[in-house]
């Protein structure tokens, strides 16, 4: 049993069990056109890894079982992936609500400036990243150049609806340039959308704070700067158990690019993959079984539920961090 899972028992009386299917999160691969300091996968341009089409088909048979409340595609950056659309729009056409995680930058890559418009024809909602409205502070985590081309983007994506047609949500994410926990997350938010707007006349439909977790580039540079100790001292510190009943890993299930079910996508950072009492590969998926499984905890795990919690959808609990 790790430590955290020790802690969560004792201090909130829970075994950690997944209890329901509110998201299917996919990993359609690591490679991706930025190779941002923080990102907890280490993607970039020369990442090899991909889903095929054959473990797509899989996740949309599983997605016809469990009907979940949306599918989250998320990578790397989605968009490289030579299926994306084929995917989306199977999927759009069996009545799924589906989500992409975008880096925004990626949508000014060529051969993929029609992608706004196919996410706008597809209603799939878009979850971006731009971790400060400042140009300085997303240059030191992202590197140069990304600020201008988010903004550009963010532009672009209004001027198509999205952030402002109720069909068409368009969230950031925040997440800390440094060893610290995200601030509050509607303080923080109103801060993003009254900079946004005074300075670029852009309007999106809400920010998602996340924390960095112990894992991934982000780790490394900490452990190389002597910081390592001091961060996890602070989310062990910082341990809430409000924030543990709503962890994205008991309302999910997560498929990497070779088909291999995850808790979450930290879980795949460490290829740490579902507990062994259940099918490890997509094709043994069982909606009852997986459904009831034990979650598969670590250390890292610390990084979820210090001050407000952090997911992929962000804070989990209200209160101080
Ligand atoms: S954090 Fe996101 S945009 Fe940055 S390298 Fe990782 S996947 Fe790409
Ligand atoms: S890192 Fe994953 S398994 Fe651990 S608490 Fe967070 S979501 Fe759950």
């Amino acid at each position: 049993m790790s430590a955290f899972e020790t802690q969560v028992q004792k201090d909130c009386g829970l075994d950690l069990y997944a209890s329901k299917f509110d998201i299917l999160q996919v990993n359609v691969g690591f490679r991706c056109n930025q190779s941002c300091q923080h990102c907890h996968l280490a993607c970039g341009p020369d990442r090899r890894e991909m889903i095929t089409w054959e473990t797509m088909r899989d996740v949309i048979m599983v997605a016809k079982d469990i009907q979940p409340h949306f599918v989250d595609i998320t990578g790397g950056a989605p968009e490289i992936h030579p299926h994306l659309k084929r995917f989306v729009e199977a999927l759009r056409n069996d009545g799924h609500t589906v989500q992409v995680r975008t880096n925004l930058t990626v949508l000014t890559e060529p051969g993929l400036e029609d992608m706004p418009q196919f996410f706008k024809e597809h209603k799939v909602q878009l979850v971006a990243s731009l971790p400060c409205y400042l140009e300085e502070n997303v240059s030191i985590q992202r590197g140069n150049g990304v600020y201008e081309k988010s903004i550009r983007m963010l532009k672009k994506l209004n001027t198509l609806g999205y952030g402002l047609d109720p069909d068409l949500p368009l969230h950031l994410i925040y997440n800390p340039i440094g060893p610290f926990l995200p601030p509050h997350q509607s303080q923080l938010e109103s801060d993003y959308k009254r900079e946004l707007d005074d300075r670029f006349r852009i309007r999106f439909t809400g920010l998602y704070t996340i924390a960095n977790m112990p894992i991934g580039r982000f780790w490394e540079r900490l452990k190389k700067e002597k910081k390592d100790s001091e961060y996890m001292q602070l989310l062990r510190e910082g341990f809430n158990c409000q924030t543990v009943t709503e962890l994205m890993c008991r309302h999910q299930i997560c498929v990497a690019w070779d088909g291999v079910l995850y808790d979450c996508d930290f879980n795949i950072a460490l290829s740490l993959p579902v507990v062994e009492e259940v099918p490890e590969d997509i094709k043994g998926f069982n909606a009852e079984v997986h459904q009831k499984r034990k979650v598969r905890t670590g250390n890292h795990c610390y990084g979820c539920t210090a001050g407000s919690g952090s997911s992929c959808g962000g804070a989990l609990a209200s209160g101080s961090s």
